[in-house]
């Protein structure tokens, strides 16, 4: 009798606080139910860096707000089955966002450094410089979804989504019977 192979599972940490993958972690004791039936591949959990093999699921926290969060998810989009934004940051921008509505300025995302930087309120900076390592991924214009840089196949909301949430999810894919989740279960808090 041939053994079933695990499902290949990979996450990533995009323009997020990382509150996601803390959510990841509240399933708890599932996690060693969770653990018989998949195999962890990329992913901040594990440490990998890039993809070892092909993967079942992706699983991405966070939107794009600079040209290496696009590498990543456009990378993950290549090398997994299905793709699923975790969290409002993800499906929507979340708050890193909320940069999105500096539109007055002629230089939006200038204007949005300075105060980063130099002149916001509790920014003590006496060089008055803003880092510009060529290391640093460059910004993009705006912090973009996840749908709007790659087809997406499902979204898990919350801000963070709660870890039944998450485990109810994965399991009802991994089992082929997941037919969505109930309403009272989101969570924002
Ligand atoms: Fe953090 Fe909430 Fe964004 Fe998840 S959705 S990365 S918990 S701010």
């Amino acid at each position: 009798m041939t053994e079933q192979r695990k499902a290949r599972i990979a996450t990533a940490s995009l323009a997020g606080c990382f509150g996601c993958h803390m959510a990841i972690l509240d399933i708890d004791e599932r996690l060693i139910e969770l653990m018989k039936l998949v195999d962890v591949d990329r992913s901040p959990l594990t440490d990998i860096k890039r993809f070892t093999r092909r993967c079942d699921i992706g699983i991405i926290e966070g939107g794009c707000c600079n040209e290496e969060n696009v590498h990543v998810l456009r990378d993950f989009r290549r090398n997994c089955d299905v793709l699923i934004a975790l969290g409002q940051c993800a499906i929507m921008g979340g708050l890193p966002a909320m940069r999105n509505a500096i539109m007055h300025s002629d230089a939006p995302l200038r204007e949005c450094l300075d105060e980063a930087y130099i002149t916001g309120r509790y920014i003590r900076n006496t060089t008055h410089n803003i880092p510009n390592d060529p290391a640093l991924p460059l910004l993009l214009d705006e912090v973009y979804p996840c749908s709007e840089v790659v087809e997406i196949d499902y979204n898990i909301p919350g801000c963070a989504p709660s870890g039944d949430v998450i485990y109810e999810t994965l399991a009802g894919l991994l089992s082929g019977k997941f037919r969505g989740f109930e309403r009272d279960k989101i969570r924002f808090d």
